[in-house]
């Protein structure tokens, strides 16, 4: 297929000619050919339990992907400018999915640039420019987008902390300020948004919203206590700002008993952005909101993007959505997950270095510790190679990358969730060995 296709020159090409940050995951790549359903193949033609990525939701290579958007590509793919139905056909089966006011979708090519058009759409909307938001966040590789992505700006090297922005510690309630013991912790966290938005108004800036994950997942896997969210969107509201949920990561029914986390919270967004699952592979963002934000932001200047809201974008959106419904999926997300958190539950029963098993659906964190409690970032970096090792690919997340990340396509079936649980038993067991 193509040539040459050993991994070392492949590498050696990319140090040659691609940008250094530029990062590759495991301590041996992994060069991938071919994909099917939640399996990949190497150039070996080995195969690999994809458990990590949730870009192919409706599995690797689908055919009926395929099929509509080889179909689309003979036929015609077109821009916004022009009538097509594929467009308002992807519009309205992805609103048959959100509470009825949400009413206006706007097309774009990526989780960043939809969260991009949120930040404008807010500050249309309110007239104001400041943001708060969760420390850790990830939101988009663009100016804007890292100025409210906590988990970029604040790194070495990073832009710094903008003044229109001010950070909320997350609602982490297994290493956070407020933990499981105590029954007010989701009020006590949203609470933290007072003095924030007080800062934010010292400095002389209007509120324009809050936005967050849902579930913060570069922060950790967090899943917030129920009733955060809808505490911190009062408050953002009485401030005279928008609400913004960036469900990137855990809509589309990844979380099994919710479409969308933010049913989970009992919390009612003014917009929700969507990205990467949405296009199974085929770049598409989703930014979906009220009418009465979507007329704020109607303000004479034309929207348009060339690619986003193309027709294959809507066609193969759509097919992403319909898939998912008529496979089943949303609720093989909950099966397969409910089978992984009780394995992973077991395996934190015999080893002192489990220290948390959390999750939804097959959005799921395993976070290490070490004997004082402290975050085992190394113990978790062996353990992703040596999944890897086996074959099977996870991830890492949390500020110190000692969470365990475990988000596989939404195809996933019960051996495979076994065969993670116990290949993870084997590599505990090498752990508590050394
Ligand atoms: N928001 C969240 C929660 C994400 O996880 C990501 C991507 N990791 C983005 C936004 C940005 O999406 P994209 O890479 O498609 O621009």
């Amino acid at each position: 297929e193509y040539a040459p296709t050993r991994k070392e020159d492949v590498l050696a090409g990319r140090r040659a000619h691609f940008g250094g940050n530029l990062s590759l995951t495991y301590n041996d790549p992994v060069m991938l050919m071919r994909g099917w359903r939640h399996h990949l193949f190497d150039e070996w033609g080995r195969p690999y339990l994809d458990a990590y990525n949730n870009v192919p939701h409706v599995g690797h290579a689908h055919p009926r992907i395929h099929a509509v958007a080889a179909d689309q590509l003979k036929r015609v793919n077109s821009n916004t400018r022009y009538l097509h139905p594929a467009q308002t056909a992807f519009a309205d089966k992805l609103l048959s999915k959100l509470p009825d006011h949400f009413e206006v979708c706007f097309f774009v090519n990526s989780g960043t640039e939809a969260n991009e058009l949120a930040l404008r759409l807010a500050r249309a909307h309110t007239g104001a420019k400041g943001m708060v938001t969760p420390d850790h966040g990830y939101h988009g590789n663009t100016t804007g987008a890292m100025s409210i992505s906590a988990y970029k700006f604040k790194k070495p090297g990073g832009i710094g902390q903008a003044d229109w922005v001010e950070l909320i510690e997350v609602a982490d309630d297994y290493r956070g300020s407020f933990r499981r013991d105590d029954p007010d912790r989701a009020q006590k966290f949203a609470d933290l948004a007072d003095s924030a938005i007080q800062r934010l108004q010292e400095k002389g800036h209007g509120i324009a919203g809050f936005i967050a994950e849902t579930f913060p997942s570069v922060g950790g896997q967090i899943i917030p206590p129920k009733g955060y969210l809808p505490a911190v969107y009062d408050k953002i509201r009485a401030a005279g700002g928008v609400c913004i949920a960036d469900e990137v990561q855990t809509g589309l029914g990844r979380l099994g008993e919710f479409y969308f986390g933010f049913e989970h919270q009992g919390a009612m967004p003014d917009i929700v952005v969507m990205g990467k699952p949405i296009g199974n592979g085929h770049p598409l963002g989703v930014l979906v909101t009220t009418k009465a934000i979507a007329e704020s932001f109607d303000n004479g200047i034309e929207f348009f993007s060339t690619f986003g809201g193309s027709t294959l974008s809507c066609r193969t959106g759509k097919e992403v959505l319909d898939i998912v419904d008529d496979e089943g999926l949303q609720d093989n997300a909950r099966r397969q997950g409910v089978r992984l958190i009780n394995g992973l539950k077991m395996l934190q029963q015999k080893y002192t270095c489990v220290g948390d098993v959390r999750g939804m659906g097959l959005f799921l964190g395993l976070e290490l510790v070490n004997a004082d409690g402290s975050e085992a970032t190394e113990i978790c970096s062996y353990i992703k190679n040596r999944m890897r090792d086996h074959r099977i690919l996870i991830g890492s997340e949390g500020p110190k990358d000692n969470i365990l990340k475990i988000r596989p396509p939404l195809t996933i079936e019960a051996e495979d969730t076994d065969m993670i649980v116990e290949i993870l038993d084997s590599i505990l067991q090498e752990v508590e060995a050394a």
